[in-house]
């Protein structure tokens, strides 16, 4: 048994616990074993965490925009030197397999440079005027950014989260999940090492205790909230009864991945499994949890996949060779085994078998094996509901158009996905399926700098690139008669 940490608050230069000296348990979801006490904080640490950024917004915003994109470079340095560490730390606080998180550590980092190398892009514009008068526009920082991170990439989400919002000249308060505090901590250490006190603070505790009065503090303007459709209109709603502010909103999915007949069949099914994302036990936004296959091939992907499926064996996170992590908590593995007995329940064909799964010397530990249901009706549950866990399901048709309207019938729009010869018919797909990210003859992978965000209940805004610096930015216009 390892030893429980306990991790200290940092509000502004101090280190401390919440206000009332409250904490709550950190588990490792693959043993079950308490890992840390993370302080539980309340209306009064916001109060206190919000007041030490709002102080160090002063000094942050006075840099120049060189100035700010150098600190941000050297925050990139600080996390590579200790990326190991964050990576291990992620690995005990979430479940999924340590080599995912690494990766999770190098996309931070890469987007902490590419945000810091557009420094000079936040620009305004003039307009014509007659020869006495200018019109000119500015974009400005709102000041203290909030940002509401969820469990499933809970380093990547707080720093990478950050860049956009610093390097236009905000300070962040950053509130992670519940499940998922103890990366968050570690970046507001480093964080005040490279960038000074107060600039990235961080408020851990549940989301009506700690969130709600971070979203409705009077002096946070602007929310950046990534999480579940519930938890995102609830937020929505903070921020309007507590006056008007800009939140933008990265939510769930239900993403279609539609195979035609033309298709390569073993890039296909590539793309699904890949597209699954079942290395961290499906729980991504992207996930793509619904395949929808041509029928004339629907038997030989549905056999293809069944055999990919059937093979993973979810394993130790810490574990090099693990395939598949553990769930996040009880509460995603009772979810999961809900949605499994609902697949049944609605009568679909069960073509793997999913369900927790022992495994040696983790006996405690949150791990399912992955099932794929097949001829899924398209208005069942299973096939309308976000599960957020590894639950695959398959849906033949017979028409690109009757792919096209199963893929829309869903209330969420993430990501899409196509596997064809055909370009006519990729272009179509592209052209009349509603969600903010398409894919053809791939899956789920994001392309360096291209808008990521979601269409109908998916969210509100663009991540990953130059239109997330601009929303952290308020735009003014000026007008000047000099005559
Ligand atoms: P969640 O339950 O909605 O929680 C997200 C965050 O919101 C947590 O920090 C949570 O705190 C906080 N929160 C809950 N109630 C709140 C309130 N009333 N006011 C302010 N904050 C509140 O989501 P999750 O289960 O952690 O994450 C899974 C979801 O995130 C999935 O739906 C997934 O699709 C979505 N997601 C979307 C994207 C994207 O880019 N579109 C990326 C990743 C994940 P507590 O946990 O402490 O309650």
């Amino acid at each position: 048994m390892s030893a429980v940490r306990e991790w200290p608050l940092r509000v502004g230069a101090e280190e401390r616990g919440s206000n009332d000296g409250e904490t709550f348990a950190a588990h490792n979801p693959a043993t079950g074993e308490k890992i840390a006490t993370v302080p539980r904080c309340r209306e009064a640490d916001v109060e206190a965490c919000v007041a030490a950024a709002t102080q160090a917004h002063g000094r942050w915003s006075e840099l120049g925009p060189l100035e700010r994109a150098e600190r941000l470079n050297r925050l990139a340095d600080a996390i590579d030197a200790r990326a190991e560490e964050i990576a291990r730390l992620d690995a005990v606080d979430n479940g999924s397999p340590l080599d995912y998180f690494r990766t999770d550590v190098r996309n931070t980092t890469w987007q902490l440079r590419y945000f810091a190398g557009l420094a000079l892009e936040i620009k305004g514009e003039t307009l014509p005027g007659d020869r006495d008068r200018l019109n000119y526009s500015l974009r400005q920082p709102y000041g203290v950014v909030a940002r509401i991170t969820p469990f499933n990439h809970p380093f990547m989400f707080a720093a990478r989260g950050s860049a956009a919002p610093l390097i236009a000249g905000n300070t962040v308060v950053i509130k992670p999940s519940e499940h998922t505090s103890l990366s968050t901590l570690l970046f507001a250490e480093i964080a005040a090492e490279v960038l000074g006190p107060g600039v990235v603070g961080v408020v851990t505790g549940f989301g009506e205790e700690a969130g709600e009065p971070l979203v409705a503090h009077p002096d946070v303007r602007r929310v950046g909230f990534t999480g579940s459709v519930p938890g995102g209109q609830r937020v929505l709603a903070t921020a309007a009864a507590a006056g008007i502010k800009h939140v933008t909103c990265e939510l769930g999915g239900k993403n279609p991945l539609v195979v035609l007949a033309d298709a390569d069949l073993d890039a296909a099914v590539d793309g699904v499994v890949n597209g699954m994302n079942f290395t961290w036990s499906s729980q991504s936004c992207g996930s793509t949890s619904r395949v929808l296959v041509a029928e004339a091939v629907h038997a030989e992907l549905v056999a293809a996949i069944g055999e990919r499926v059937a093979a993973l064996r979810p394993g130790p996170p810490e574990d090099e060779a693990t395939m598949m992590g553990a769930l996040v908590n009880q509460l995603q593995y009772e979810k999961v085994q809900r949605y499994i007995a609902i697949g049944r329940e609605e009568g679909a064909e069960e073509v793997v078998a999913g369900g927790p799964v022992a495994v040696a010397g983790h006996e405690r530990g949150f791990f399912v094996r992955p099932a794929v249901f097949d001829k899924v009706d398209p208005g069942s549950r299973l096939a309308q509901e976000e599960i957020f866990g590894p639950v695959l399901a398959v849906m033949p048709f017979a028409e690109l158009e009757e792919a096209i309207a199963i893929a829309n019938g869903v209330e969420f729009g993430l990501t899409a996905g196509i596997y064809t010869r055909d370009l006519g018919a990729a272009h179509r797909f592209a052209r009349d399926v509603e969600a903010g990210s398409v894919w053809v003859n791939d899956s789920s992978k994001h392309f360096p700098g291209a808008p990521f965000g979601g269409w109908k209940a998916s969210g509100l805004g663009q991540e990953e690139s130059i239109e997330e610096i601009v929303s952290y930015t308020r735009a003014k216009n000026v007008n000047v008669n000099f005559a």
